[in-house]
């Protein structure tokens, strides 16, 4: 991944039957980072998210609320979903709406595709279905309600009952891939990651695939299927055709063509639909299936999934408004293990803002810039003979970045992130012990100074090009006060020890300005 290589990533599209929460901020994030590192680093990088907005959950709030399905679902985009992108710095390159035309036509080419191919047949089909999930569900995905729902059987994600369904649909020969999806499985282990979820996974298609219904007459808010407009098409099978049709599939083949496969992130609960119904609809058209499918953990609050229904949700401003959003990013990337299951709390945010971002890496950036400027007038000083200490540090900013970039290789954004943080506990020492404030009593010591904040600048500037992937907001600034050249987010990042700047620096307003205690201690939630 290092040869200016097309890097296509994607989140999944999110249903807009209601607001985010801080768990879909969360895939945003990790999946905006990957991006900007590999845009950074001169990655051909194409990002994509977007909004999934067919199916009968959507149908059924819209009407509750007294409005169409499209005009529920523009206000949801317009009033939550793409204000979300800004409240944490997303930067997409496209957002696809199941309603685009781009994605309802090319849902209705491939699945005619598919059909003329002789992949789709008509069949019976009664079984539990969970509106929730907008899936049939097998009877080991129900437990026993409790509550309101005791002596009925619910879903285990959703604890709500089912439905018991029976319809005359089209299904897709889901069957006929088994073997497929278990050779592509053992032939690419990187395919489906984390370890644990290519487990599960894999011996979810080894008990066998039954055939996918994948259209519905009971409700019509859908793509329509083409050879039978009285069926609509199942919506998750719509939904996942969103990271094709977005890409130029049936409509611009030289852009498909450079963009295609992606790497998919999503929610461990939804990463069965991409690692087995994707790839086996992909096989059937005879398309490539995707480079990866990353199942990332779920954020626990008081030890429950965030949900919204399940009254835990807290919405990402919440903690941006008093944070800002570098933090929220920061927090999240760092705190959690990538593709484990992590909890949030006011008091490690806290905690961590003030000990990792203001007075480790912020306080670091201050005081350099104020150093440069007391002693030498705001003119960085040339260093001279470097000793031990001072090569230590360069040696560190060449180890981390390449380290760094591992790590974001595999998806382990916090390993990158911690690789980074050394570089900033180590200058922070370094300081500490080189005691510039001492060297500046003696002018004998003046070459001696230089070297030292000469090494102290070139290092916080190594931070600002590696860390502006995960802090885009904080290291321009600090760009800025370096006087480097262009934005910080065009350096490159695979040498970003051997970034370009001014011959000046100018003064730095603090990147993370202290928070009163009475904003953090929860009661914003
Ligand atoms: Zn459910």
């Amino acid at each position: 991944m290092s040869d200016g290589s097309s890097f296509y990533i994607t989140t999944p599209i999110f249903y807009v039957n209601d607001v985010p929460h801080i768990g879909h901020a969360y895939t945003e994030v990790a999946a905006d980072v990957l991006a900007r590192w590999h845009r950074q680093a001169g990655d051909d990088t194409w990002f994509l998210t977007g909004t999934d907005e067919h199916g009968q959950k959507i149908l059924r709030t819209a009407t509750a609320n007294g409005v169409t399905p499209k005009e529920w679902a523009d206000r949801l985009v317009e009033s939550a979903w793409q204000p979300l992108l800004k409240t944490i710095d997303i930067s997409n390159d496209d957002f696809i709406r199941t309603t685009d035309e781009r994605h309802e036509v090319n849902v209705q080419l491939f699945l005619q595709r598919l059909f003329d191919a002789g992949y789709i047949y008509t069949g019976e089909y009664e079984g539990y279905y969970c509106v929730g999930c907008e899936e049939y569900k097998a009877d080991s995905d129900l437990v026993d309600g409790t509550g309101e729902y005791e002596g009925q059987k619910v879903c285990a994600i959703h604890s709500k009952p089912v439905e018991l369904l029976k319809e005359r649909n089209y299904f897709f020969k889901m069957s006929e891939f088994s073997q497929r999806l278990l050779d592509l499985y053992e032939e690419n282990p990187n395919f489906i990651q984390p370890e644990s979820v290519r487990n599960e996974i894999v011996s979810f298609v080894r008990r066998g695939l039954t055939d996918l219904s994948i259209s519905r007459q009971t409700f019509d808010w859908g793509v329509k299927v083409p050879w039978d407009e009285s069926h609509v098409v199942y919506v998750w099978f719509d939904a996942l055709l969103n990271y094709i049709t977005a890409a130029g599939y049936g409509y611009d083949d030289e852009a498909f063509a450079s963009r295609w496969p992606a790497t998919h992130i999503v929610g461990k609960d939804i990463a069965r639909f991409h690692a087995v119904i994707w790839p086996a609809m992909l096989m059937a058209a005879g398309l490539e299936v995707p480079k990866q499918v990353f199942g990332h953990g779920w954020l626990l609050v008081g030890g429950e999934k965030m949900s919204k229904s399940k009254l835990t949700g807290i919405a990402p401003n919440q903690i941006t408004d008093t944070f800002g959003s570098d933090a929220f990013r920061y927090y999240f990337m760092r705190a959690i293990n990538f593709g484990q299951d992590g909890s949030f709390s006011w008091e490690d945010l806290s905690a961590r803002y003030q000990a990792e971002l203001a007075n480790g890496f912020g306080n670091l950036a201050s005081r350099v810039i104020a150093m440069v400027t007391r002693y030498f007038d705001g003119v960085i000083p040339d260093a001279g003979v470097l000793d031990a200490p001072d090569q230590a540090i360069r040696d560190t900013e060449v180890r981390v970045t390449a380290a760094a970039d591992a790590a974001i290789s595999r998806l382990a954004i916090h390993e990158a992130i911690a690789q980074v943080w050394q570089l900033v506990d180590e200058l922070n020492g370094y300081i500490t012990l080189q005691e510039p404030w001492a060297l500046s009593k003696d002018p004998a010591n003046r070459e001696r100074l230089g070297t030292v904040l000469n090494t102290a600048v070139r290092g916080i500037g190594t931070l600002a090009v590696l860390l502006s992937p995960v802090l885009p907001v904080a290291t321009s600034k600090l760009w800025t006060a370096l006087n480097g050249a262009g934005a910080v987010s065009d350096q490159p990042i695979r040498s970003a020890f051997d970034w370009a700047g001014g011959t000046t620096v100018s003064a730095l307003e603090p990147l993370f300005p202290r928070i009163e205690t009475s904003e953090t201690d929860g009661s914003a939630a």
